[in-house]
């Protein structure tokens, strides 16, 4: 066997590898949420003087100079124009919605046309969350809308572009709030294929079903033979009985008991967290089953999609040193296994074990409970992959499980728990009967295990005491160490992990040139030019001050809410910077430029991230309606602010570029509470929000086109008038 895990395919001085891996094995033992860590390609244009791959695309366009759009300005987003209101053009999109009620088994279709304005993916899932579910309805209350939507490129074999959302108000967070989590393979298309953009289900059944989407033909059909079986399993089982070329996204046991970080299963292993699948366990729906005769998705222009994805291609693309390491599952034993229409040239692999189990093992999922495993069976072995299907099979989330088995290995160091009282094994946290043990615990809510299937917190605060000062936040990417993302942190319900990926992945590839690694060509004068393109400043590339951070955080947020409305994948875009140009500076219109070549309607990139601002703000007004106090409930974690940075989850060292670039330490450092409140009062003013409570003004609603969330805030005096 050979399993290539983080640091092993590095470059460099050999100190630097040691390092780096040390900081990654660290991170195992705490890491929380995040579920995967990817990185970007390099793909651009030279925006101080166009590439001439720019212009020649320019020149190919229906329009001379779509291609570039200069952003700088910061205009303000535009309210639906005409266009939208009449819909979006037919070109790219299915054309219907499928809402699915299973408490009456009655169907129906809405026009996607009505959401148009939102885009697709998280823009339409929330519009339509927006529309359907009170804010008083809990996770598992009936009126709770699950959505699975895709955007106008899903089904296009086009760059990342057939990902897809599945959202709902999740029971992973106290309070419970409106969340989202972002699958691949090849479900979404499958779904634009049936004739949907996105499926839209409320309701309870009194029995186990699972909906079979045939073409646009909807059925609910009973599930009890599925009741009980892993979501792997029962995807197998769904295909035996449908055939191979039904995609199906399932549950496993811990969805169908409610654990509240249960996650969704489908083709091609793309899993989802943000506890959806206890949402899905609660409807009592085991599966979701698509399946069509037809794979076309039309598209306006054809050949100008063709020379946008050919010059891409020109580029090159492979996995690059972030922190001066790679995360590559590879060797024999993986194979490669893109999501529909994709490149591919990523970290996604299926792995294939000494005993012949397959799986994707990748990202996360790769490195997930290999230091535990370590610990029992020395470096070279398949117990992480293994405890990983496991997790996939019963249906649990693996980033949410390592942090609570980092958190129950502290508690059991301090004696707060002990293996009789808890019935786990405990004393041997890294074995194979360990994970074994608490996995089935968990999802069957069995013992101590139906404590621990409320998440870690809740479970906390039922022990009480010592047990909730036990508890960590570390993340790759979190704000002692890069303190742009403080802001991002603060305004979400979960883990933002696409925009804090915008902030850290720039910054782990100018860590390898930090490091002295081999070909990193990413320095502190590259980080400024790309802070000054994306983030609105150069300043927002010292993080030694919050100086510009309000900025780069609101066009960081609307940009990642465009593409999750595309949606087009983490790991390709946004395109920040390219090894072949002179300044390294990426591109940052290349995904309005597939929009409109796939719809035939002229969006620049303003107008585009003008429709992430507007999704955000129905994002924000959501978490206001359903209970969240504006800047009161704007916090990061406490230790955050009070406990010193020890090491970084990834660099041990925690370097960044200091003010004039210098190479600094954040070794220390704490979010200054003074300053992170300030940095909130601008952020609030730059959002156009009231600066004193932090909710969203209803001149500004309007002004995205939200007047009638503006209204409603308003009556409920949620909104501040003047
Ligand atoms: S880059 Fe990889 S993860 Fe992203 S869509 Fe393509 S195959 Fe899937």
């Amino acid at each position: 066997m050979w399993l290539c895990v983080a640091g092993s395919r590095a470059r460099g001085p050999v100190h630097r590898l040691s390092s780096s891996r040390a900081a990654i094995l660290g991170f195992l033992y705490s890491a929380q949420q995040r579920k995967s860590s990817r990185t970007r390609l390099s793909l651009g244009i030279n925006h101080g003087a166009p590439h001439r791959e720019t212009m020649a695309l320019r020149r190919r366009g229906t329009r001379p100079g779509y291609l570039y759009n200069d952003s700088r300005s910061h205009r303000p987003p535009q309210p639906p124009g005409t266009a939208e209101r009449r819909g979006m053009p037919q070109f790219g999109y299915a054309g219907k919605i499928l809402t699915v009620d299973l408490s009456t088994g009655k169907t129906a279709t809405l026009p996607t046309t009505d959401y148009a304005a939102y885009l697709g993916g998280r823009g339409t899932a929330a519009r339509l969350h927006w529309e359907n579910t009170p804010g008083e309805a809990s996770a598992f209350d009936e009126r709770n809308t699950l959505v699975f939507s895709i955007g106008p490129l899903a089904g296009i074999p086009v760059l990342g572009g057939s990902r897809w959302v599945a959202s709902g108000k999740s029971p992973m967070r106290d309070p419970e709030h409106l969340c989202h989590s972002n699958l691949g393979g090849r479900w979404g298309a499958e779904l634009k294929f049936c004739g949907y953009d996105a499926v839209m289900i409320h309701g309870t059944s009194e029995r186990p079903v699972y909906l079979l989407l045939r073409d646009e033909a909807a059925e609910l059909r009973d599930a009890s033979a599925f009741s009980g079986m892993g979501a792997v399993e029962t995807r197998a089982a769904l295909k035996s009985v449908l055939g191979d070329s039904a995609r199906v996204v399932a549950i496993g046991p811990a969805g169908e008991k409610m654990v509240s970080t249960a996650s969704l299963m489908a083709d091609n292993d793309a899993s989802g967290s943000a506890g959806l699948g206890a949402v899905m366990g609660s409807k009592q729906l085991k599966a979701v089953a698509v399946q069509s005769s037809s794979k076309k998705v039309s598209i306006a222009q054809p050949d100008r999609l063709r020379d946008i994805i050919k010059y891409y291609r020109s580029l090159g693309k492979g996995v690059f040193t972030a922190w001066g390491s790679d995360f590559m599952v590879s060797g024999p034993q993986a194979r490669k296994d893109p999501c529909y229409g994709c490149l591919g040239n990523c970290l996604r692999v299926i792995y294939t074990a000494s005993d012949g189990r397959k799986g994707k093992f990748m990202c996360q999922s790769g490195l997930f409970y290999l230091q535990w495993a370590m610990r029992f069976y020395g470096e070279q072995n398949e117990v992480p992959f293994h405890a990983n299907r496991l997790c996939d099979d019963y249906g649990l989330d693996t980033w949410s499980l390592e942090a609570m088995i980092a958190w129950l290995y502290r508690c059991y160091r301090a004696g707060l728990i002990t293996d009789e009282a808890t019935g786990l094994p405990l004393s041997r946290i890294g074995s194979m009967e360990f994970i074994e043990e608490l996995v089935a615990a968990i999802s069957y809510r069995r013992g101590f295990g139906d404590v621990l299937a409320q998440g870690v917190e809740r479970a906390a605060g039922a022990l009480g005491g010592q047990a909730v000062d036990l508890i960590r936040h570390i993340d790759p990417y979190e704000p002692r160490l890069y303190n742009t993302t403080a802001l991002l942190w603060a305004m979400e319900p979960r883990e933002p992990i696409q925009e804090l990926h915008e902030v850290g992945l720039p910054l782990a590839q100018w860590s390898s040139w930090a490091k002295s690694i081999d070909g990193a060509y990413v320095d502190s004068e590259v980080m400024q030019r790309i802070a000054e393109r994306f983030w609105g400043s150069r300043e927002a590339a010292d993080f030694t001050t919050f100086e510009g951070k309000a900025l780069a955080a609101k066009l960081i947020q609307d940009r990642q809410y465009a593409k999750e409305c595309l949606i087009v994948c983490d790991w390709i875009f946004p395109v920040m910077e390219i090894k072949n140009s002179e300044d390294h500076v990426g591109d940052s219109t290349l995904e309005s430029q597939i929009l409109s070549a796939v719809t035939g309607r002229e969006v620049d990139e303003q107008e585009l991230n003008g429709m992430g601002e507007r999704v955000f703000n129905l994002q924000r007004a959501i978490m206001v309606r359903d209970g969240h106090r504006g800047r009161e409930d704007d916090r990061i974690p406490e230790e955050w602010h009070s406990a010193p940075l020890k090491r970084g989850a990834m660099d041990p060292e925690c370097l960044v570029p200091g003010p004039s670039g210098e190479v600094t330490s954040r070794i220390g450092a704490v979010v200054d509470r003074e300053e992170f409140e300030a940095a909130k009062d601008e952020y609030y003013r730059i959002r156009g929000w009231d600066v004193a409570t932090g909710l969203q003004r209803v001149d500004a609603l309007c002004h995205l086109g939200l007047e009638d969330v503006a209204r409603h805030l308003q009556e409920k005096g949620l909104a501040v008038s003047t």
